[in-house]
């Protein structure tokens, strides 16, 4: 394949990239410096190295530990945790500064089309609500915390139902409607976090 529609299509692969976008990511490239380009593989490069998954809230992280500084930090609050659709969520209610409890990273939302939570760390998040349960005491709180989306709606009724069965003691919450309907919370303003964290229900 032509060198320049080999990267346009890797480019492609990347989340609400198409086409048009991918070929102006090549022009990009191409009208860039050698050194430019370099320090791009060099970070691609890097990130294999790292890079790794931490086991307790499965978020990527650099660092020399296996769990991350999020996890180990003793300053959090105990008694809640908040379960994202993906590591960017994570960062949108980490840098609303509202939020200091812990945090479980889904790995995505139901898909419509299949109804299927497959491919979902629902296992994952079994063990780690145990696991909050085993090692605090006050810990009490599962925040249900997608994005105002179909997707979004669909996976919180479905975990919902799952977690009410699962741990018929435990309280489960999610977001206040403080975030309009369609808005990712990848990408809302930290009040708005803020208002949807306090109206949550
Ligand atoms: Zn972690």
């Amino acid at each position: 394949m032509d060198p320049i529609e080999r990267l346009s299509s890797l480019f492609e692969k990347f989340p609400g990239i198409g086409p048009r976008q991918a070929q102006r990511f090549v022009q990009f490239l191409l009208r860039n410096s050698t050194s430019g380009r370099r320090k791009l593989i060099d970070a691609l490069e890097n990130l294999g190295g790292a890079v790794h998954q931490c086991p307790e809230c499965m978020r990527f992280h650099a660092g020399n530990k296996k769990i991350c500084n999020m996890c180990t930090n003793s300053e959090r609050n105990d008694s809640q945790l908040a379960v994202v659709a993906s590591d960017a969520d994570l960062g949108a209610l980490e840098r609303s500064g509202t939020y200091r409890g812990r945090y479980f990273v889904l790995g995505g939302t139901i898909s419509l089309a299949s109804e299927k939570m497959s491919g979902l760390r629902i296992k994952e998040l079994n063990m780690r609500i145990n696991d909050l349960r085993n090692r605090y005491e006050k810990f009490g709180e599962v925040i249900l915390a997608f994005p105002a989306n179909p997707e979004g709606d669909a996976t919180e009724i479905r975990l919902r139902e799952e977690l009410e069965q699962g741990f018929p003691l435990l309280k489960v919450t999610s977001l206040g409607r403080g975030l309009s309907t369609g808005s990712e919370l990848e990408y809302a303003d930290p009040e708005t976090i803020k208002s949807a964290l306090e109206g949550r229900r």
